[in-house]
């Protein structure tokens, strides 16, 4: 199955000269949708991973049916000030500005082998974030997961510097 044709670019959103990978239709896709949670499920069944980490709010989505499917936990990394318990947090740049993300502090520990899912790899900056909240808490990272990476942004190369496994199910 062709993941790349259920994705759908739209030019100038949310502002000009970006052009937005627009994830509904392959979710709204039940074929599709579960195709591509059967892809990475198969993938990482075998390898003894405790956890599935998603980023809000696009990799909650994939990460959460990962999870089932795997019969595993579920870790949210959320935007700052959604998360009742003590947490630790990572800022990371954007394009203009900063944003952060925040993790319950006892949800991940040394002991934890993750995986962590997003819907895209675009620059980096939010998974380059994640990573470092997770090695934070001492835990193994044996991959991060996309559906998209966008090929002509840096996100992959920074990551393969940074000597974190990646995977993606489809490339732009
Ligand atoms: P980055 O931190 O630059 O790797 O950006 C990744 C995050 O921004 C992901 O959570 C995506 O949901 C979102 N994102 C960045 N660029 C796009 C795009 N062209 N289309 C859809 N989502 C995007």
């Amino acid at each position: 199955m062709q993941i790349e044709s259920y994705i759908r670019a739209i030019p100038d959103y949310p502002k000009p000269g970006i052009l937005f990978r627009d994830i509904t239709p392959l979710l709204a896709d039940g074929e599709a949708f579960r195709h591509t949670i059967n892809v990475l499920a198969d993938r990482y069944r075998e390898l003894g991973v405790t956890k599935i980490v998603g980023i809000e709010a696009r990799g909650f989505i994939f990460a959460t049916a990962l999870a089932y499917a795997m019969g595993i936990g579920f870790v949210p990394l959320r935007k700052p000030g959604k998360l009742p318990r003590k947490t630790v947090s990572q800022t990371y740049a954007l394009e203009y500005g900063e944003d952060k993300l925040e993790l319950h502090a006892d949800d991940i520990t040394a002991a934890d082998k993750v995986v962590v899912v997003d819907d895209l790899l675009a620059t980096g900056g939010t998974i380059l974030a994640a990573v470092e909240m997770l090695k934070k808490q001492q835990a193994t990272i044996v991959e991060c997961a996309f559906i998209i990476t966008l090929a002509d942004l840096p996100g992959a190369q920074r990551l393969q510097q940074a000597k974190i496994p990646y995977y993606t199910l489809c490339s732009f």
